[in-house]
């Protein structure tokens, strides 16, 4: 290792580790630290990914059992969790030294260890064998995320009450699953056990699931979970959960108050969001500020009030996504050689992962209405998209909302098959700055789902063809 580093980055995840090939592609020597003991962060290990391998396994077991004999192909299926949870080891572990190699080839040291900032420019490692290792180095970024938000009154055990990464580990199917949060974790999740088997219930502080997604499509999204099996209640809180045998009493109470009911479940998995991570990194030493959230607070550019210091990704304000920490990794590390990063943070999707997805870039109505600004909407459902209807799968549709005056895209909120990939096209149109317009006269490919988009954008100027 050299004498002096240009960058040390503590953490390894979409953040850390992005920000440790952006640097050695620009020539910066640096070190990439994760105390995990395999790179990827949240996102590789415990996150993204293993999530992601069980809802694809588990809506093609939902699939096979219920889709495939409407469709003229007669199965027999049966559940082979143990498989399921195979495939996504193995999916994470070769994703997780993916990560290795890359920051090899870019010629980061890796470094499994426990970082502390022991001053400017200086990091020290506990590293595994006990030892300590002190690295001296012109930059420090702060890349470590996130971690469970806790609920008052109820204790995570990782076995019968988990949170999002004990929920990736069950052994069997839940018959009673309750979800405390309506987010896309716990929808991810609560659709993943249903699919299985589990009758699911799900627990919302909020008068509505998913919260900061296009209102509209929210309640038609509840309306569709609630035909998939999941159940719903809305405007209450959990506050306890305690173990009765076999089973957990949960109690609950109206979101505004009033008199508690308890419900039973076999699993509880809370999901109530997540909290910035920066436990045990000495910031407070070193003089770094955090907000009230706990998050660490940097300038557009992600520096930190301290000379050196800079700060990305979930532990710093802003969504907590995978692409958004890599993002501010690019920008983070190019600032630091002195080129001009920035992230456009309205051009950032956001999708969830269930059956149908939920997909959204920009600005929702509701936004748009609190800042006065004014739009106009373009919609286009998929029971009239012609690849919707041969992949039998129709519920959902796509909007477009477009500045009034000037016709620049503002917002894309989209639901149905395959709408985490179908909002791409979106997400472009607002990084440029295109309008509606522009997507509705760019050709688009048929028979495919990315013509209703073009559809629903047509519409903002009222010509939409195909309805
Ligand atoms: C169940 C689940 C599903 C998700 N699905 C998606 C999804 O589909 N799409 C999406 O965009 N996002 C998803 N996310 C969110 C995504 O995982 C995070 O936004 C992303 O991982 C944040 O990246 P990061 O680099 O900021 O932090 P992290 O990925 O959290 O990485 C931080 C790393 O820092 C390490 N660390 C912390 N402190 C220290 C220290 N002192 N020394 C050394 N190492 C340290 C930690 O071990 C950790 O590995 C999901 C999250 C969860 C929990």
């Amino acid at each position: 290792m050299p004498e002096q580093l240009d960058v040390v980055v503590i953490g390894g995840g979409p953040g850390g580790y992005n920000a440790a090939i952006r640097a050695g592609q620009l020539g910066l020597k640096s070190a990439c630290i994760d105390k995990r003991g395999t790179f990827g962060g949240t996102c590789l290990n415990i996150g993204c990914i293993p999530s992601k391998a069980l809802l694809y396994t588990s809506e093609l077991y939902e699939e096979a059992r219920d889709k495939l004999p409407k469709l003229g192909i007669k199965t027999t299926t049966e559940l082979d969790l143990a498989g399921m949870l195979a495939h996504k080891t193995k999916v994470v572990g070769e994703l997780t030294k993916g990560v290795e190699f890359l920051l090899k080839k870019n010629k980061s040291e890796a470094i499994v260890g426990e970082a502390r900032i022991a001053a400017a420019g200086k990091v020290e490692v506990k590293l595994n064998d006990g030892s300590t290792l002190v690295l001296e180095t012109k930059h420090i970024v702060i890349a470590t995320g996130s971690d469970v938000a806790p609920l008052p009154g109820v204790t995570i055990d990782e076995e019968r009450i988990v949170s999002s990464t004990g929920a990736l580990l069950l052994k069997s199917v839940p018959k009673r699953l309750l979800v405390v949060g309506a987010g896309y974790i716990g929808l991810e999740q609560g659709s993943v056990w249903r699919r299985l088997g589990s009758d699911v219930t799900v627990v919302e502080f909020l008068d509505r699931i998913t919260p900061g997604l296009d209102g509209e499509i929210a309640k038609q999204f509840q309306r569709i979970l609630t035909r998939q099996g999941m159940k719903f209640q809305l405007s209450t809180k959990v506050v306890g959960a305690e173990k009765k045998g076999e089973a957990l009493t949960v109690t609950l109470e109206p979101a505004a108050g009033g008199a508690q009911t308890t419900i039973e479940a076999d699993i509880v998995l809370v999901a109530i969001g997540r909290i910035p991570f920066t436990g045990g990194l000495g910031l407070e030493k070193a003089g770094v500020a955090l907000d009230r959230r706990g998050r660490v607070v940097t300038d557009a550019n992600f520096r930190t009030n301290v000379e050196g210091i800079w700060a990305i990704g979930d532990c710093r304000e802003g969504a907590m996504l995978a692409h958004k920490a890599e993002d501010e990794a690019v920008a983070c590390i190019e600032n630091i050689a002195g080129k001009s990063g920035h992230v456009n943070y309205d051009a950032i999707p956001a999708v969830v992962y269930t059956h149908p997805e939920v997909a959204s870039v920009g600005k929702t109505e509701e936004e748009l209405k609190a800042a006065g600004v004014e739009y106009k909407i373009g919609k286009f459902p998929f029971t009239a998209n012609a690849r919707a209807k041969t992949i039998a799968s129709t519920e959902g549709f796509a909007k477009v909302l477009a500045d009034a005056k000037t016709d620049r895209v503002l917002g894309v909120h989209i639901m149905g098959a395959e709408a985490g990939n179908l909002i791409q096209e979106a997400a472009f149109a607002i990084e440029i700055g295109a309008a509606s317009e522009d997507i509705a006269r760019t050709s688009h490919a048929h028979p495919t789902l990315t013509e209703a988009v073009r559809q629903a954008a047509m519409g903002v100027e009222g010509w939409t063809m195909q309805m």
